[in-house]
């Protein structure tokens, strides 16, 4: 996984795009975490297991600082801990994307390949959710390029 240090140079200077393309979608457990460890509740149910966090009218996470980083960092959703490797499932077979933003060139071999491990536990109805409104939202996905790993 990258590093906070790794975070704060890289994704402060990025003003934390990815915390305004597309907010993520989480289990109840993920969203408990978050809860008990005692931060606001900014989640939408949108059906049994399946949650979202609610974004202002800028599409900005709730959770993200003035400084770029993220509040809820150690319990933050576990789609946020894997990007820029974004999983899919396509054709019944499950795969990853690595989004081409400006943390990309840091991260090894050995940590994608670790992301790509973590990303194979995420609830398949989570990624579908995400697919799904990442597809009505394609526009906002123009600024990096992505590849298939
Ligand atoms: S993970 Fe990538 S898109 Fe997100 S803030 Fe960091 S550099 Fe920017
Ligand atoms: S929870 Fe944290 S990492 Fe995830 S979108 Fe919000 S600010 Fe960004």
């Amino acid at each position: 996984m990258p590093t906070s240090s790794m975070f704060y140079t890289v994704c402060s200077h990025c003003k934390a795009y990815c915390c305004t393309l597309l907010l993520p979608s989480l289990t109840h457990k993920e969203r408990q975490q978050i809860l008990k460890a005692g931060f606001p509740d900014y989640f939408k149910k949108i059906q049994k297991d399946l949650y979202v966090i609610k974004s202002d009218s800028a599409s900005k996470c709730p959770y993200l600082k003035e400084d770029y980083l993220c509040s809820i960092h150690k319990v933050k959703p576990n789609l946020c801990k894997l990007f820029p490797v974004v999983p899919f499932y396509k054709n019944k077979k499950r795969g990853c994307v690595i989004i081409q933003c400006p943390l990309y060139p840091f991260l090894s071999k050995e940590v994608i390949d670790k992301m790509v491990k973590k990303a194979a536990k995420i609830p398949l109805h989570i990624i579908e959710y995400l697919w799904d409104i990442s597809y009505k939202e394609k526009e906002k996905y123009k600024r990096f390029d992505y590849q298939k790993i």
